[in-house]
């Protein structure tokens, strides 16, 4: 059974088609986490869930809520709008059974607002990180990390941070911090950017992201699509679906030398080991 660990549904791209692109995933059998960004998406996150059978929430606020600044996500520009993390807001919201994980939190250095420096952004975001860790720990849930350009900072962060369960997600660092990670306990979520071809300004990312994917243990794998962004090769210039998923499976089967559905029932196994709310 294929599963899209992380997708945005409930974000505007599907506004007119979300039943439409649900449908399809539901066609093929799969299991889809839509997960939030800030309040409302976490709200609509679990909405879906409850409309989709096959669909789960994990509702959290991302580090680009916390800070208002422009966004630009492929073809997609928007206007982050700035929130506070409220724990019991959260709280209530997580106590709903379809909710399988907090997040997603993290830390982000990629788009910062103008006049704001590093360790500003680093401290508002990682007092956020902590108390979304405290609700993940008090509701027994994994959590959802995204981090961009601060794998150190998150590293040296989650240290301080005992019992933590959960994916980072959209890994696209090297075998280094991959590494690291992992013997924190953590699991890695692929996404189509293993399916890119490597950049012409920067060909050693490509190459050490690939090699974290080789290296990473294969009970260790999540797969992911981070719909709408991140459309993989084969669609590139698409509008990311969930059911795309099967291209990193794809991909990740070509590396390890596995099957495609030896790859899809490893990392789906993997999932339901992680999000343990998931019905079996
Ligand atoms: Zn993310
Ligand atoms: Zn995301």
């Amino acid at each position: 059974m294929l599963f899209d660990t992380h997708c945005h549904l409930q974000f505007s791209a599907y506004k007119d088609d979300a039943d439409e692109v649900y449908k399809k995933c539901a066609n093929r059998g799969m299991l889809l986490n839509i997960v939030g960004s800030q309040r409302d998406t976490s709200v609509r996150a679990i909405e879906y869930a409850e409309k989709y059978p096959n669909a789960y929430a994990t509702i959290g606020l991302h580090p680009i809520h916390l800070i208002s600044a422009e966004v630009d996500e492929e073809e997609i520009q928007f206007k982050s709008r700035e929130e506070e993390f409220d724990y019991n807001t959260y709280k209530k919201l997580a106590e709903h059974d379809k909710v399988i994980a907090i997040g997603e939190c993290g830390l982000e250095l990629y788009h910062l607002p103008e006049g704001m420096n590093a360790e500003e952004a680093i401290r508002i975001q990682s007092v956020a990180f902590v108390e979304q860790y405290k609700l993940a720990q008090e509701m027994n849930l994994p959590m959802v990390i995204h981090v961009r350009d601060a794998h150190r900072q998150m590293i040296d962060l989650i240290k301080t941070l005992p019992g933590i369960r959960g994916v980072v997600h959209c890994y696209t660092g090297n075998w280094d911090f991959a590494q690291e990670y992992l013997s924190l306990g953590l699991y890695l979520g692929f996404t189509g950017v293993i399916t890119f071809p490597p950049k012409k300004t920067d060909p050693k990312s490509q190459t050490d992201l690939l090699e974290a994917v080789e290296k990473c243990p294969m009970e260790r794998i999540l797969i992911e699509t981070d719909a709408p962004y991140l459309a993989p090769q084969a669609y590139r210039g698409e509008r990311c679906e969930p059911w795309m998923v099967e291209e990193v499976a794809k991909k990740i089967a070509e590396i390890k030398g596995l099957s495609v559905d030896e790859t899809i029932t490893q990392s789906t196994e993997n999932a339901r080991r992680l999000f343990t709310r998931l019905k079996p």
